[in-house]
């Protein structure tokens, strides 16, 4: 069983069933859309269609507070030219009114840094851009202004609308662009009343800057390392990549690596050994999730590179080890899930079994990367969603509420599902007698057939 996840981002208006269908069988954990691109209605398409085939979750990426250019039409130029970009609904315009905040000599990068100009001329509240390459501009494509702090809402009205969406169809994650602080993170869980997961975008130095209080407030991160490169020296990318991992797999938050992955796969069969090392390392750094974006939006090959992450990762994460290092006492599942850790490296476990209302405690016990899968159990849909893109988690909806004998049915329950069989060892963990938060305070160790005999046994009422 592969235990790195694979989120696959895809094209709102082009994605076919028979092709989702080909990307899940190929070990695809999770959906993204990227609403730069796209409209309601053919997100929902693409959510329907996802929800047919798989309990695997949907990433929202909203834009946030990004800048993006919309065209009209796709503009073609050369270098030297002089590209004059409005704010107001002009054939080729920025999605945020950032003129009053622009100075002379400023420069604006766009499409992750493919096209450079410079600010040269400020009039009639239009930006005169100097292109300093040939090249396009198509609508959507990201514009970054580098080491700028500029002043822009969290959510313009289209964002609004997409999280009202998002609620309305319960959808698992959404992903906030440019994330720049806990307040923005903040904003879109206030932003009616958003219930599902956070997973903050670090794209720009602002957002590497406040990654702690960030991560305070978000279900986990993105390691957005497309614009981060161009918005950062893309030589610091690598470093900061594993410190942003370190500190999730140490919170025990989500964390996913992403873009460019595989990026030559957009047109080619094959990637190149650079990008096969490149998802490797992700994995070694501690990803719980590694993402394709362009490979398999607009690619050429979406299942092929779908099939070439899940070999590397098969192959990668039998060295993966836990980077998580020994604080003072946090809490209780903190210190439960370090004594499991200690159990699954000293006696033969073949699996960990926590049982999970949130999902948080399948999470402290994935970050130190055990050898053993987790089946984590939980009575929610969307938690079960959740964990799908936790690192080593395979979670399973069992409604194990109000039952006495707990234990029991969810061991039942697996067998039935061939997740346990009688010959295993299993460690079960859950909150027991407690409704504090964080305190899975109870480790069960069973052999399963002896489990199920009680079962059968008139002594169980006494056992239990
Ligand atoms: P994007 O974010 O694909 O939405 O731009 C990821 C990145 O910048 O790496
Ligand atoms: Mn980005």
């Amino acid at each position: 069983m592969k235990k790195t996840k694979i989120i696959c981002t895809l094209s709102p208006a082009s994605s076919s069933k028979q092709v989702i269908e080909k990307m899940f069988q190929a070990g695809m954990n999770g959906v993204r859309i990227n609403t730069a691109y796209g409209n309601l209605t053919q997100y929902q398409s693409v959510i329907e269609m996802v929800r047919e085939i798989a309990d695997i979750p949907v990433i929202i990426d909203v834009k946030g507070p990004e800048i993006r250019i919309k065209a009209s039409q796709r503009k073609v130029f050369n270098k030297g030219d002089i590209l004059e970009v409005g704010f107001d609904g002009e054939e080729v315009c920025f999605n945020h009114d950032i003129y009053d905040q622009m100075v002379v000599d400023d420069e604006v990068y766009i499409d992750n840094g493919k096209i450079r100009t410079r600010v040269v001329e400020k009039k009639d509240r239009k930006l005169c851009l100097l292109a300093l390459n040939s090249g396009s501009i198509e609508d959507g494509k990201g514009v970054n202004i580098p080491n700028k702090h500029l002043s822009v809402p969290t959510f313009p009205e289209r964002d609004l609308e997409i999280i009202r969406f998002a609620k309305k169809y319960d959808i698992e994650y959404v992903a906030l662009s440019f994330t720049r602080n806990a307040e923005d993170v903040k904003n879109l869980s206030q932003t009616n009343n958003f219930i599902g997961g956070i997973i903050a975008k670090i794209e720009n130095s602002e957002g590497v800057q406040n990654v702690e209080e960030i991560l305070e407030a978000a279900s986990g991160l993105m390691v957005a390392r497309g614009d981060l490169a161009v918005e950062i020296e893309p030589e610091r990318v690598p470093l900061v990549q594993k410190a942003l991992i370190k500190l999730c797999n140490q919170k025990g938050k989500l964390v996913v690596t992403a873009t460019e992955m595989l990026e030559s796969m957009i047109n080619q069969p094959n990637p190149t050994r650079a990008e096969v090392s490149d998802v490797a390392n992700a994995i070694l750094d501690g990803s719980d999730a590694i993402m394709l974006s362009g490979e398999t939006a607009v690619g050429q090959y979406p299942v092929d590179a779908v099939e070439m992450m899940t070999r590397i990762a098969n192959e990668t994460e039998k060295a993966v080890k836990s980077n998580v290092e020994d604080p003072p006492f946090i809490n209780i599942s903190d210190t439960v899930s370090r004594a499991i850790q200690r159990i699954s490296q000293s006696m033969p476990i073949h699996k960990v079994i926590p049982l999970t209302r949130s999902g948080y405690t399948a999470r402290m016990i994935a970050r130190f990367k055990i050898s053993q899968p987790i089946i984590a159990v939980t009575p929610e849909i969307k938690v079960k969603k959740q964990l799908e893109l936790i690192f080593g988690v395979y979670p399973v909806m069992i409604n194990y509420h109000d039952k006495k004998d707990r234990l029991l049915a969810v061991t039942n329950k697996l067998h039935e599902m061939h997740l346990v069989n009688d010959e295993e060892t299993v460690l079960f963990t859950e909150g027991v007698r407690t409704a504090m938060e964080h305190a899975s305070n109870s480790i069960e160790i069973h052999k399963i057939k002896e489990l199920r005999e009680f079962a059968s046994s008139s002594e169980l009422t006494t056992f239990w």
